[in-house]
């Protein structure tokens, strides 16, 4: 126990029954929606809190501030480590060794180191591809901004899909950050729509995971499909950066 446990714990039983409410009353299981608590630049007294409130999943955008917090939690709770920041090419290889699910597989050129560094390690990666829904020129991700263009998208997808130890399971999309949650559905409708024409374009990928929504709109991003949602400060509070 420490002075974080009973807030976070709240928090934590809050946010659980607002995406179980959430799925429900849009007609989906609420099983389909797994959460994923995101540790980014908060304390580790405040992640353990959470793991001791039941989190299973835990999203980093950085693998060595990641590495530091595996190493402290990992034998007690042994949660899954879900890598949701831009990989820069250099640290693929330690994304690979500490991450079990990649959400921002964002270029045809970190799919290959990754596929490869993969293939050495033996092990089969599952991987969500980032796909930028907004057009904003500070996002990464594949550029599906404009739906006619999307075909063009098909010739780097195909060559991905090939990479035999990389397990594509979907797609992950960020909006342009809005106060508004209803900002944001527009986008969330787009990146359904998208996860639904690459299910019909490129049939040999296993198109199921659909990460989307935030602390301020995931109960609308679960509305418009989502089945992953990363959730950091409604659970732990403000970062402190
Ligand atoms: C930080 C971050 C989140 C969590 O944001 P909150 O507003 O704290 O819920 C989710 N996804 C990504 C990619 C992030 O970088």
């Amino acid at each position: 126990m420490n002075s974080h446990s009973h807030t976070i714990q709240q928090n934590f039983y809050r946010v659980v029954d607002r995406i179980y409410k959430a799925a429900y009353q849009s007609g989906r299981d609420p099983d389909e929606v797994k959460l994923i608590v995101v540790t980014k630049s908060q304390p580790l007294e405040k992640i353990q809190s959470a793991l001791a409130a039941g989190a299973k999943r835990l999203g980093e955008n950085y693998v060595e501030e990641a590495n530091l917090k595996i190493q402290s939690v990992q034998y007690e709770y042994q949660p899954e480590w879900h890598m949701i920041g831009h990989i820069q090419s250099r640290k693929a290889k330690a994304v690979c060794e500490s991450f079990d699910w990649i959400h921002s597989l964002d270029s045809v050129k970190l799919a290959m180191r990754m596929n490869r560094i993969a293939q050495e390690a033996g092990r089969i990666l599952p991987v969500l591809l980032e796909f930028n829904v907004s057009g904003e020129k500070t996002k990464f991700g594949f550029d599906a901004s404009e739906k006619t263009r999307w075909p063009e998208l098909n010739a780097d997808i195909e060559f991905i899909l090939g990479f035999r130890n990389l397990l594509v399971k979907g797609i992950m999309v960020m909006p342009p950050f809005d106060p508004d949650p209803e900002t944001a559905r527009p986008f969330f409708r787009k990146a359904c729509e998208l996860r639904d024409y690459l299910i019909k374009s490129n049939p040999e990928g296993k198109w199921l995971e659909l990460s989307m929504g935030m602390s301020n709109d995931y109960e609308v991003a679960i509305q418009e499909g989502a089945t992953f949602v990363r959730i950091g400060e409604a659970i732990l509070g403000p970062r402190v950066s």
